[in-house]
């Protein structure tokens, strides 16, 4: 069985528009439809009110749909700590877009892989301006000559505290938009959903278990990140010190597998299980609401690994990621149907798990 891995690739960002159809991270959204962008209000944070921030994009259009042969799914979230709550998805929201082949945006063959290639294809040539700051639709103009539209009242004041050079403490501390790269998607062979019927447990488990896992996560994190650093050997000890230490065969198996290609942010196998990191908070079958514009069941079909967090530059220390457990895998579940129902931009599901410590 083949599983998409999607890891960051610098040598890619150049051709994050829309017009090259980008899988990305950070920066503003590369739109796919270029003419019904979602505006502040289908973007708010439903924890705090605040407009949500662009987390990443995947290309990921399927061949058994016509009307779904370009398709982008979309992830934002709110930055802000009080927002993140355990194993609560109140502060992400996940969008998805589709167009057929031919389509009034975009020319029917692939296109040339330059920078200079058709920057007519964007959404000012469909009278749509983005808001200056975060690139979401904009409503309200700047009061100054400058002309800039933005999402919202936030958003021009950012703008206008920067104009006056008023760049207080609390905007800088609060990321609009995080770092942007380009994301590129690698087959592999897929061994979990090979081997992973879903053993039994014994009852032994315990608090000092969960504890030892979270350590034990922490130390796969942060060596994910200095990966590039450390030779082969090293490598193999860490995984083998982790597998001597863990007794949840569920967080032993997420291990294993993120240990084979450490630097992996996303996991896409659609319509297959996440790779799950824990026993506790697993959907079951009413957890996972039905497609709001048809009807129909959704399904697994990507997942977003805590490893992302290691580029994004966030300080986790003081400001708004308080700490590296902040999720612990993000599942993104899409209509089965993939339907056309609804607006350019349809809502789909987010589940996020996290280890309790
Ligand atoms: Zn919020
Ligand atoms: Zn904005
Ligand atoms: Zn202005
Ligand atoms: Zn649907």
């Amino acid at each position: 069985m083949v599983l998409d891995l999607g890891f960051i690739d610098e040598t890619q960002n150049l051709l994050l528009e829309s017009r090259f159809f980008p899988s990305k991270v950070g920066g503003k959204p590369a739109w796919l439809d270029l003419k019904f962008i979602p505006s502040s209000d289908q973007l708010i944070c439903d924890a705090c009110g605040m407009p949500n921030s662009f987390l990443c994009q995947l290309y990921c259009p399927l061949d058994e749909k016509e009307s779904a042969f370009h398709r982008t799914i979309f992830i934002f979230l709110c930055l802000s700590k009080n927002c993140f709550q355990t194993n609560s998805n109140k502060n992400f929201i996940v969008l998805r877009s589709q167009l057929p082949l031919k389509n009034s945006y975009y020319p029917d063959t692939p296109p040339f892989l330059d920078k200079n290639w058709r920057p007519d294809i964007s959404c000012s040539s469909h009278g749509v301006n983005l808001c200056f700051i975060c690139g979401i639709r904009g409503i309200i103009s700047c009061d100054d000559r400058c002309k800039q539209l933005f999402c919202s009242s936030y958003h021009k004041q950012i703008h206008n505290d920067n104009q006056n050079f008023k760049f207080d403490q609390k905007n800088k501390d609060r990321p609009t938009l995080l770092p942007e790269f380009g994301l590129s998607i690698e087959s592999v062979d897929d061994q979990n959903n090979a081997d992973a019927e879903s053993e039994s447990e014994s009852d032994d488990e315990n608090v000092e278990n969960t504890k030892q896992n979270n350590l034990d996560y922490m130390n796969l994190l942060q060596f994910c990140a200095a990966h590039d650093l450390i030779d082969d050997n090293s490598f193999d000890e860490i995984c083998k010190r982790i597998s001597e230490t863990a007794h949840d065969k569920v967080f032993l198996n997420f291990k294993s597998q993120i240990a084979m290609h450490p630097t992996q942010i996303i996991r896409y196998a659609r319509n297959t299980e996440p790779l799950w990191l824990s026993k506790e908070n697993i959907p079951i079958c009413d957890s996972i609401p039905s497609c709001e514009y048809c009807g129909s069941s959704r399904q697994f079909e990507f997942q977003i690994l805590p490893q992302i967090l290691n580029y994004l530059n966030l300080d986790r220390d003081n400001n708004y990621i308080p700490g590296i457990l902040d999720w612990g895998t993000l599942a993104i579940y899409t209509c089965r149907n993939n339907c056309d129902e609804g607006s350019a931009y349809k809502k789909e599901f987010l589940w996020k798990q996290d280890l309790i410590s």
